[in-house]
């Protein structure tokens, strides 16, 4: 094999990487790496117990407030 074979895989890989990550990404209800209201990062002991989680412990409990606020 040669160098620029070499090189090829290596991007094959990494461009085969990046789209996973971006499927990921895109994919509904996937988990969120960072909150989506203030942008902080979401802990793993979160991302691990609530599943689909898209924002910080602060960010979804003025959401629940919220909600509650709207269905009074
Ligand atoms: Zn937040």
């Amino acid at each position: 094999m040669s160098i620029d074979d070499a090189q090829k895989t290596e991007q094959h890989l990494l461009d085969a990487a990046l789209s996973i990550q971006r499927e990921q990404a895109n994919k509904p209800g996937a988990t969120f790496m960072h909150c989506q209201e203030c942008g902080i990062d979401i802990p793993k002991q979160r991302r691990d117990a609530v599943k689909n989680c898209s924002t910080c412990v602060d960010c979804q409990s003025l959401i629940e407030i919220q909600q509650q606020h709207y269905r009074h």
